[in-house]
């Protein structure tokens, strides 16, 4: 790994240093090690957002979650700890914040998502204090967990906004490992679960339904669906809710005691002033091949891609072979080959000890890793959670992010 102030010409640009540019890097190299490739990534730390819930859960440490950066970039890379600021896709290079421009012959973008955290008015300032917390951050996570021991009586409301978003199961993983707790400790007859859904369903894929509302009955828990939360006050614990009607909206109030927030997301405004985007300003890329479909020499992956996936990083880890396999065919001039099938996977902690292992492709067609007498993932299961929480974080840490394509 070494850092340049010049400009400078690459085989390979990657924009993000997250799950998707670390594991494509990986993975290119393994492919062809002499490659000249570049990470733009601005931050000292890499995050298993993963772990967060568990983190929440009081299950994982919040430490465990994150490594330096420097730790898990490829040491044939050059890293630029800067941020890229806009893509010249017609002239082939990219502008970053620090002033340097990178000239590509192949462009890799995965940035991720951006949590619009200040579209929701009032949460910044309360967020860590007053009730309020998330574990869409690092640094609240932990808060989560507290706030859950602590909490005796009252009403603890769990939000999810209009998709899409990463791992759209966290809303509910955080809400059902709270309700486990409280109902191990006794305290589920003081404490008043609701999920607040902007969404009209539980879950997107039906399979998993079924399985989910049995843990909906057994800890109590009043379902809100089209209730989008769109400001909260902290001082007074009260949320403001739009409720959708037949006859249009109207806002409604609920008081709490405790709030999990998941904030709306969207994509990276860069891709689509840099003229990238879809009609949605997500990365416009085709389903299969993952290149761009207005330009052949950029390709994507993860969270900021427009391709009708589970954002998650289980959907990283098979998109980065993909990727990685026809960006080195297009360097040759040879046919794109690899597809990817929209795998995605969402682990729901429906209680401490068990998980509903929703995992699935495009048109939410089921794609089970395992074979259902191993693992059936519509049922709560011990063998998901261990996967979950043992195994997935090392295949995470010593596979993924290293080029070694396991479980894809
Ligand atoms: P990220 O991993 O977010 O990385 C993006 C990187 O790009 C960051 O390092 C960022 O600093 C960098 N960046 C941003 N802007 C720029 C720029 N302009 N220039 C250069 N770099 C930039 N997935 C699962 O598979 N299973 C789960 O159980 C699961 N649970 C989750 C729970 C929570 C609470 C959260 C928050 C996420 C969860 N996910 C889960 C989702 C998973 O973490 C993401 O889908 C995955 O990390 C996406 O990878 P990515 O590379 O697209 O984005």
């Amino acid at each position: 790994m070494s850092a340049i102030n010049n400009t400078a010409v690459f085989d390979v640009v990657i924009i993000g240093g997250g799950s998707g540019g670390i594991s494509v890097a990986s993975s290119l190299l393994k492919r062809q090690p002499d490659l000249r490739i570049a990470v733009v990534e601005p931050a000292d730390h890499h995050f298993y957002q993963p772990g967060w819930t568990m983190v929440g859960g009081g299950i994982f440490t919040p430490e465990s979650t994150r490594k330096p950066m420097a730790d898990v970039m490829p040491k044939r890379v050059t890293w630029h700890q800067t941020k890229a600021e806009r893509i010249d896709p017609k002239s082939e290079y990219v502008l970053l914040a620090n002033g340097e421009t990178l000239s590509y012959r192949r462009l890799i973008v995965a940035p991720g998502l951006v949590i619009d955290w200040t579209i929701i008015s009032g949460l910044e300032e309360t967020l860590g204090v007053n009730g309020v917390t998330s574990n869409y951050r690092y640094d609240l996570a932990p808060y989560t967990w507290s706030l859950v021991q602590s909490l005796k009586q009252g009403k603890a409301l769990f939000t999810q906004p209009p998709m899409p978003i990463k791992c759209a199961g966290a809303p509910q993983k955080a809400m059902y490992l709270a309700c486990d707790y409280w109902r191990k400790q006794g305290r589920l007859g003081q404490i008043k679960p609701a999920f607040c859904n902007a969404g009209e369903v539980l879950f997107g894929v039906k399979e998993y339904v079924p399985a989910l509302q049995s843990y909906i009955e057994r800890y109590g828990i009043e379902t809100a669906f089209k209730h989008r939360l769109t400001a909260v006050d902290g001082t007074a614990k009260v949320a403001l809710f739009d409720v959708a009607g037949e006859s249009g909206s109207q806002i409604v109030e609920r008081p709490f005691d405790m709030l999990h927030v998941v904030p709306p997301q969207k994509a990276p405004a860069f891709i689509a002033a840099s003229g990238l985007g879809n009609a949605g300003g997500w990365l416009d890329l085709d389903a299969h091949t993952l290149q761009h479909v207005r330009y052949p020499n950029i390709f994507g992956l993860g969270d900021a891609s427009g391709t009708a996936n589970a954002k998650t990083a289980a959907a990283v880890r098979n998109q980065s072979p993909v990727v990685a396999h026809n960006v080195v065919a297009s360097l040759n001039d040879q046919p794109l080959k690899a597809a990817y099938a929209g795998y995605g996977s969402c682990p729901l902690t429906v209680q401490r000890g068990k998980i509903v292992l929703a995992e699935f492709g495009y048109n939410g067609q089921l794609q089970p890793t395992f074979p259902k007498w191993l693992l059936n993932g519509t049922k709560p299961t011990r063998a998901a959670w261990v996967l979950k929480a043992k195994a997935l974080p090392w295949v995470y840490w010593r596979l993924m992010l290293r080029g070694k394509e396991w479980l894809n």
